[in-house]
């Protein structure tokens, strides 16, 4: 028999919750520790879909990679989407758990995976967390093994995204060595990019001021939306959690889907 709470203890290890920055709002954040876990779902946000496959499910664990809830609850009642979910999920006694930016700068986490799928040599954080014993941080930075032109590496994001579309910021034949990578929305990493003398920041979505930005500076970016950058990364995790507990039934939510329709 798996509790959430021995669930909870290897996302730790997996996730540690002291990568996470500041600002988030990290680790179990709905739910009882003590309750046997049967199912568990991964997802990158808990949504109406998610959340009604969650209950229709049965399931007793929601990991969930953009907290839930992320601001203070003063009030939880049907009237506004975060309450109603909270309600209804809690009723259904369905806790859930975020490592989100733990995730993000884990050893295997989200921007791990990005530079491996980039296959970048001598990655390191592009931010590096001070003081951090496994010298893990935000972001990654590494060099690919000969310079590309842009349009070459934007191929390389698809394949690897299993996308047919991104959008980029630079010139198609320019080329394209030290890469940068940041999951979901990190177009504030700019600077850092450029500090680390990158060629190319990969990134989720970003402004438009932002992309003016690295034209001027010359730094070209791919943007692949938000939600690709990160949801691949879920499935993984279900993969791994399914090996860890295999009393567990463990899955990545297969009615979740990008809400930005790409034509
Ligand atoms: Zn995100």
């Amino acid at each position: 028999m798996t509790t959430i709470g021995q669930v909870c203890e290897r996302l730790e290890t997996i996730a540690p919750t002291r990568l996470a920055e500041e600002w988030d709002n990290v680790g179990l954040l709905v739910g009882n520790p003590e309750q046997t876990a049967r199912k568990l779902m991964t997802c990158l946000t808990v949504t109406p879909a998610t959340a009604e496959e969650a209950i229709r499910e049965s399931v007793d664990l929601i990991v969930t990679h953009h907290p839930f809830p992320f601001h203070a609850v003063k009030r939880m009642t049907v009237e506004t989407t975060v309450g109603r979910l909270l309600w209804n999920l809690a009723r259904h006694q369905i806790s859930i758990y975020s490592p989100h930016t733990a995730w993000d700068s884990a050893a295997t986490g989200i921007n791990q995976q990005l530079a491996t799928g980039f296959e970048l040599d001598e990655i390191e954080p592009l931010l590096p967390s001070e003081g951090d014993p496994d010298q893990l941080g935000a972001g990654r930075v590494g060099n690919l093994a000969q310079s590309y032109t842009l349009l070459e590496v934007v191929e390389r994001a698809k394949n690897f995204l299993k996308i047919d579309r991104v959008q980029y910021v630079g010139d198609p034949q320019q080329p394209v060595k030290r890469v940068g990578v940041a999951c979901g929305s990190a177009g504030s990493f700019l600077p850092t990019a450029a500090a680390a003398n990158c060629d190319l920041l990969f990134t989720g979505e970003t402004t438009f001021h932002t992309c003016l930005e690295a034209e001027a500076l010359g730094i070209a970016l791919i943007l692949s939306g938000h939600y690709a950058s990160e949801r691949f990364s879920l499935e993984q995790l279900a993969a791994v959690l399914a090996g860890d507990f295999p009393d567990l039934k463990v899955w990545a939510s297969a009615d979740e889907e990008d809400p930005l329709v790409w034509v």
